[in-house]
């Protein structure tokens, strides 16, 4: 990218829209008893998809970005277990009959950490309360650090289909920075205890942009992690935030890389994963050819949403546990965030929801056209608006904006067709942003657009 449109877009706050509107501006017009008349309206063919949140960790890495909670031990764990037991109990009771459960996603946090014993129940208690199709696919979030040869054995015995493993980067003294000490050695075991466990997708997750990290060892990162073989990577840059995350403040800014050492660092471990046989999925995952995302891609099916690029066309996902969200036809649904409020709201009504957000026509358009631009780089707004029965100038962003990105080299618009080049892929959110007709224009919560 050239070094005069890094010096112009460093600055720019944008949401990584995983959801449109993105979650700052949900408010709490959207109680429990919403949530409860839009499960009742759904629609028995539905397919659904559900998120569970595990907020636990053995300790805290630095950068994190995550709601999660340092346990030391397991009594917390098991109150968690007993309230999303009532939480799922209580949501499965209040949709119709009929709809299939085709994803299922254990997110935190660290999934991996609940006692063997609470992760083989919880599983059994979705397989009860859902009907979960036979193909379903069942990903799981891991920290090979905590991980043990029982949980192993419990993930392929539950039919645990994907792992996503975090490692960042593989540089010693990139974890000391981190605080997140984890030789390639626990992770290579990791993997290989996976799939001799049954569990055949892979995915690794790198980040740029830590502390202490220089291109050279980004490069060296992702020549070890392919040598895994793991089906998916994904890529994506550090947002330091401190006022938001308190830890990240433990995290010395003067070894942090300026915005042109993060886009040096990006481009080289892109190429690097590119030369090895990986294919580029939507603005931060890259997958072997022949995996179902690349499929997706290939063929224009790809989705995005909370976990980012997904194959996960489901209706609706619902999600379950503390701060999760959902989304439903009718908008999104976020539970509480803090750990005693879930507990005390779901002992009190069998639901947790803090806030949401209903969307109107105009919003359900505008989120159909920046899923396409974060998904495909390429839409035609003529289309999309015709969806919807709206005329496209209704969505239709200000000429200069248009004119400034298209000089910028960063989108050019051909009639109705929207479309960012392959080098700007980097730069789409800050095209999606031009539809976005939220966005707080100083950033608030967003992180920068490189
Ligand atoms: S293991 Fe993951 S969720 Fe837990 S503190 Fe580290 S980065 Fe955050």
């Amino acid at each position: 990218m050239r070094p005069e449109l890094v010096a112009k877009y460093r600055h720019q706050r944008v949401p990584r829209y995983t959801s449109y509107p993105a979650s700052p501006h949900f408010t709490d017009a959207v109680t429990a008893d919403t949530y409860r008349d839009w499960l009742a309206a759904a629609d028995p063919r539905s397919a659904l998809s559900l998120y569970l949140h595990l907020p636990f960790c053995k300790s805290m890495c630095w950068y994190c970005g995550c709601h999660t909670t340092v346990v030391r031990h397991e009594d917390p764990i098991w109150a968690y277990l007993a309230a999303l037991s009532t939480e799922l109990r209580t949501v499965a009771g209040l949709l119709p009959e009929g709809p299939v459960v085709r994803h299922v996603h254990f997110g935190g946090g660290t999934p991996t950490l609940l006692p063997v014993e609470g992760f083989r129940a919880m599983m059994a208690e979705l397989r009860t309360r859902f009907c979960i199709a036979s193909d379903a696919e069942i990903a799981i979030e891991i920290d090979p650090r905590t991980l043990t040869p029982e949980m192993v054995e419990a993930l392929g015995d539950v039919g645990i289909t994907r792992a996503s493993l975090g490692v960042q980067s593989f540089d010693a003294e990139v974890q000391a920075a981190i605080n997140r000490i984890q030789p390639f050695e626990m992770t290579q075991n990791a993997v290989t205890q996976l799939r001799a466990a049954g569990i055949q997708g892979i995915n690794l997750d790198l980040i740029y942009g830590l502390p202490r990290q220089t291109v050279a060892s980004c490069v060296e990162t992702v020549r070890q992690a392919v040598s895994l073989k793991p089906d998916r990577l994904s890529i994506f840059g550090y947002a330091h935030m401190p006022n938001f995350k308190n830890h990240q403040a433990r995290i010395d800014t003067e070894t942090l890389p300026d915005a042109d050492e993060r886009v040096a660092q990006l481009r080289a471990m892109e190429m690097a994963v590119l030369a090895s046989g990986y294919v580029r999925i939507g603005m931060d995952h890259f997958a072997r050819p022949d995996d179902d995302i690349a499929i997706a891609a290939e063929k224009g099916t790809l989705r995005r949403n909370f976990q980012g690029y997904t194959t996960d066309a489901a209706d609706m996902l619902l999600a379950f546990g503390a701060s999760a969200i959902g989304k439903l036809p009718q908008g999104y649904v976020a539970n509480i965030l803090a750990l005693p409020a879930y507990l005390k709201a779901i002992e009190a009504d069998g639901l947790a929801t803090a806030r949401g957000y209903r969307m109107s026509l105009d919003d359900k358009l505008r989120a159909t056209v920046i899923e396409a631009l974060m998904c495909r780089f390429d839409v035609d707004l003529a289309k999309v608006a015709a969806a919807f029965d709206t005329p496209h100038e209704a969505i239709m962003p200000d000429a200069r904006a248009i004119a400034d990105l298209a000089g910028d080299g960063v989108a050019h618009l051909s009639g109705t067709r929207l479309i960012v080049p392959d080098a700007a892929r980097p730069l789409v959110r800050s095209v999606a942003a031009l539809f976005d007709r939220h966005l707080d224009p100083e950033g608030g919560r967003h992180s920068k657009a490189i």
